[in-house]
């Protein structure tokens, strides 16, 4: 297989790209940088795009991939797009309504990957991929304990795919890694780049990833860049990473993870900066029941 679309395979049986291209940015910018971006992303390779009802920008990254569709650049099953079900849609008969308005949206017939924050949604979930308009079904954000609930749920059909959490080198997620390993569960990192600083809700007096001296001597003796480091970094432990990116410099640059490989030495130092700092504590939750990052992992 061609190295640029290198693909995991998911306890179902279908194929994830490793590298995919992140589109969620705040309100204020244009949605139309996300159509932009994901035809540009797709343009220099990636095969993997990741959005969501709530990033509301489904129309323009629908529209983007249809428009590569019809230039004959990609056939549909060629693209690997992932949407996810947002937390005012758990009521069982909310869940395919849901699906159907983002599919609207979106003017595809199906995605390929939705995911859920809360178990209660998952009967209705499974009824969905039945119905062929999902062809696997994934969770975010879940710790270990919420991961054994849904696994150990009676008469659960089908087990997720993925779980999608933050994961960097200063949150490796070496724990909740090997668990979900052990259960065919694949690892999809978010702020794998460290997220953005614009964002109101990230914590702007965390470190910055991408300033970190091992990362920049790593890129130094690699000749890439931190953020290729850190992106690489995952692939080489069984991660498959997002890279939210608007600029085509920047895009083109994340499809050089394919290019080059880190030694034993390199991922154990970059092993090394795990410091627990998570830059998306989703504030909001704190105090509910099911806030999953008070849990050690
Ligand atoms: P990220 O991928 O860590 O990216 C952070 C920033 O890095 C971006 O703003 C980007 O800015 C910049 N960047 C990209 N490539 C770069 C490079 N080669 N060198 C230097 N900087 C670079 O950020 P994220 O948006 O937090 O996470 C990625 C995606 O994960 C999101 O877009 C979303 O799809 C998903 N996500 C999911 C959840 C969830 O709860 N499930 C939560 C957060 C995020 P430019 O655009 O200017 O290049």
């Amino acid at each position: 297989m061609d190295l640029k679309h290198q693909c995991v395979k998911l306890n179902d049986g279908h194929f994830i790209p490793v590298l995919g291209l992140g589109t969620y940015a705040p309100e204020e910018v244009p949605k139309s940088e996300a159509e932009e971006a994901t035809k540009l992303a797709i343009d220099a390779g990636f095969r993997h795009i990741d959005s969501a009802y709530v990033y509301q920008n489904e129309e323009e990254v629908g529209r983007a991939i249809r428009s590569k569709i019809a230039g004959g650049i990609v056939k549909r099953e060629d693209i690997f797009f992932t949407s996810k079900l947002w937390a005012t849609f758990l009521r069982p008969e909310l869940v395919r309504p849901a699906l159907e308005k983002s599919l609207k949206k979106l003017q595809l017939d199906y995605v390929d990957l939705y995911i859920i924050h809360f178990p209660v949604a998952l009967k209705a979930l499974e009824k969905c991929k039945d119905a062929g308009l999902v062809k696997s079904i994934g969770v975010s954000n879940f710790n270990r304990r919420q991961l054994e609930m849904i696994l150990n749920k009676p008469g659960l059909k089908y087990k997720p795919v993925c779980n999608q959490v933050e994961c960097h080198p200063y949150l490796n997620q070496s724990k909740l890694l090997d668990f979900c390993k052990s259960k065919d569960i694949v690892l999809v990192a978010y702020s794998a780049l460290g997220s953005s600083r614009n964002k109101k809700w990230v914590d702007q007096s965390s470190p910055v990833l991408l300033d970190d001296p091992v990362l920049g001597a790593l890129a130094k003796k690699h000749k890439r860049t931190p953020a290729l480091i850190a992106l690489r970094y995952q692939l080489q432990r069984g991660v498959v990473a997002l890279a939210k990116s608007y600029n085509e410099k920047r895009i083109k640059e994340n499809m050089q993870v394919f290019e080059f490989q880190l030694t034993s030495e390199d991922m154990r130092l970059l092993d090394g900066l795990n410091r627990n700092v998570r830059y998306i504590t989703a504030e909001f939750g704190i105090g509910h029941p099911n806030y999953p990052f008070s849990e050690e992992y």
